[in-house]
């Protein structure tokens, strides 16, 4: 794929930027494709759907876990790998702290072009003052955005009504071109959602563990982080590789432990730089000019810069 940089201009503010996302390329996916994906390659019967967990102990005579699941019910299993997002059950045995709320909501949706888009494949980022806009087209006809902006009361209330918060959405783009406000008003309302921006502290990250026994966290579980950098899923991808890496090596010298302390160690960088980098991001909305300043040359001059984290290569299976 072909990227462009540049500026763009329009009104009388300096609005919008158009970004390369990396030197290799972008790639929208659909969650519920890439989740179907995944789910294909399993053994059948691997899944079994409408089991809420509601707390996971260890053993202390075994050291295994024992997973307590809400029907009363309990399952006894050798390792407990929890990917049960920002809210993690899972987390919480292995004393992390919980997540925290940050100021921001995103408002995201697709908007379907049944005679084609015909816009150029790039991520379109456009700034103002108060508010993000990101266009991404997933394929001829579909095009996937999302706003990003300061979090209000009033939110709790719009984000039940996905016509409320499409047309919130309009009133808040009300200066931008007329292409990218036509695309928010077609929206197709069952894909349009409001949610609230939790993260995990990367300070936490560095500092708490993350495994006990045979027990760990990956994906949001471990780090959710504001979506600024539209890293989070793919860094859960990430940990899959490398938790089946480490299992895989480990295992046949029987260690699991072992096998969880090194993912550990090879997770807890990279997490955690992202975690910050995403953290500082998001941040820059409310920040005071003097803290944006400080902000960027953190991120600059010691974070790897804007596309760092998209060379990364967590190795293979
Ligand atoms: C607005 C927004 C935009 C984003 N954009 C991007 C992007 O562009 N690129 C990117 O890579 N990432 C992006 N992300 C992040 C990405 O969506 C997440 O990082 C990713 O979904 C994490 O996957 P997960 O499987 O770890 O957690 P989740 O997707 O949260 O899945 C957790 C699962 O666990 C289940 N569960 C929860 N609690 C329990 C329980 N007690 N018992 C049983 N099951 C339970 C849930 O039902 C759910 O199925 C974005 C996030 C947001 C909010």
């Amino acid at each position: 794929m072909r990227l462009l940089a540049g500026h763009l201009k329009f009104g009388s503010q300096r609005f919008g930027t158009r970004s390369p996302v990396s030197k290799e390329g972008f790639q929208c996916v659909k969650r519920r494709d890439l989740i179907e994906a995944l789910a294909d390659n399993l053994p059948s019967k691997s899944i079994r759907f409408g089991v809420q967990i509601v707390a996971v102990e260890i053993d202390p005579i075994t050291s295994f876990p024992i997973i307590h699941i809400e029907d009363g019910s309990i399952i006894r299993t050798k390792v407990v790998i929890g990917c049960d997002g920002s809210n993690s059950v899972v987390a919480k045995t292995l004393g992390l702290k919980p997540t925290k709320l940050s100021g921001l909501r995103v408002a995201q949706g697709f908007t379907n072009y049944p005679d084609g888009h015909k816009l150029s494949p790039h991520f379109l980022l456009m700034r103002a003052d108060k508010i993000l806009l990101g266009r991404v087209p997933v394929n001829e006809k579909l095009v996937f955005w999302f706003t990003n902006q300061e979090f209000h009361p009033a939110d709790l209330e719009t984000r039940k009504d996905p016509a409320l918060i499409r047309d919130q959405t309009v009133k808040s783009l009300k200066n931008s071109p007329q292409d990218v406000i036509e695309m928010v008003q077609r929206a197709d309302l069952s894909s349009v959602s409001l949610v609230r921006v939790r993260y995990r502290a990367p300070w936490h990250l560095l500092l708490s563990n993350l495994f006990k026994e045979t027990v760990t966290v990956a994906g949001d579980a471990m780090h959710p982080m504001d979506p600024a950098i539209g890293q989070g899923g793919c860094v859960a991808l990430e940990d899959a590789v490398v938790l089946a890496r480490c299992l895989a090596r480990e295992m046949r010298a029987g260690s699991c432990t072992l096998a969880l302390k090194r993912y550990e160690t090879e997770r807890r960088t990279r997490v955690s730089v992202l975690s910050m980098k995403s953290y500082l991001i998001g941040s820059l909305f409310t920040a005071s000019w003097i803290k944006r300043v400080i902000y960027l040359v953190i991120f600059d001059k010691f974070l790897g810069g804007r596309f760092s984290h998209t060379q990364f290569d967590c190795g293979s299976l």
